[in-house]
């Protein structure tokens, strides 16, 4: 299936090859990195038919691949529980179909002149992220610091050489350039605004990745074993969750 990306292709690719997650891939869930940014990229890696395309992606073509795949797993249909600050504990749903795609409109990198300086930002790609981690790895202990340290430099052209300059930036370019990072966001916002019975609307967020690693696998495993005698377990493995889903239900 041929995917257009949120990015419009600023950074090189503007579509990809991705499948639909399929049973055999659930049983990988649990062997995915504990750091979140990798995990998404490994589990888009088993999905994509190409998987370096990754990292010729942005950041935010990326999380939007991987609610497409989270989702499919739900039916497009991932439920949550909220409580209002009522007290009242209301229901509802974040639907992907539902969602308008925000489609990123203007050029890679932007030129800012602040204070007669000019500085340069960059929308970072996956290849990017993946360079900041493994700096941020290096001193577990402050990997917050590390990440963040990092994710300025790369925005601002200043990676991996100049990481002291970073440290010595003034704050507002510090932060100008954080900022930034949020202001060019394009995809599909996992957030879903909602409507308590008191009139009280809430925003929602999403925890996709929860939608992943919590599904219960043995669950869905053993809610359709039945059908795997019915079809050959190479076959089995092959489907995707909504073919499952109708197979049952005809069957
Ligand atoms: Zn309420």
């Amino acid at each position: 299936m041929n995917i257009f990306l949120p990015s419009n292709g600023i950074v090189g690719i503007k579509t990809v090859d991705m499948s639909p997650p399929k049973i055999k891939h659930l049983r990988q869930i649990s062997e995915l990195s504990k750091i979140n940014e990798f995990a998404k990229n490994e589990f888009l890696s088993l999905l994509l038919n190409n998987f370096a395309d990754l990292n010729k992606i942005t950041i935010f073509d990326r999380d939007y691949l991987f609610l497409m795949a989270v989702s499919a797993i739900h039916l497009n249909n991932m439920e949550f529980t909220f409580t209002c600050k009522c007290g009242i504990e209301n229901k509802g749903s974040f639907n992907i179909e539902q969602k308008d795609v925000i489609f990123f409109e203007g050029e890679r990198i932007l030129k800012k002149k602040i204070k007669d300086k000019e500085y340069v930002f960059n929308i970072l790609t996956v290849g990017d992220e993946r360079e900041i981690i493994e700096y941020a790895l290096e001193n577990e202990e402050k990997y917050h610091e590390r990440f963040e340290l990092a994710l300025v430099a790369k925005t601002l052209g200043m990676f991996p050489h100049a990481m002291d300059e970073v440290e010595d930036l003034p704050l507002n370019i510090f932060y100008a350039a954080l900022f930034f990072q949020q202001c060019v966001m394009h995809g599909i916002e996992p957030i879903h605004r909602t409507t308590c019975s008191c009139g009280n609307s809430t925003v929602v967020v999403i925890p996709v990745m929860d939608y992943l690693t919590e599904i219960n696998t043995a669950g869905i495993m053993t809610k359709f074993a039945g059908l795997a005698n019915k079809l050959d377990f190479k076959s089995f493995n092959e489907m995707t969750i909504p073919e499952v889903e109708s197979f049952a239900n005809i069957k």
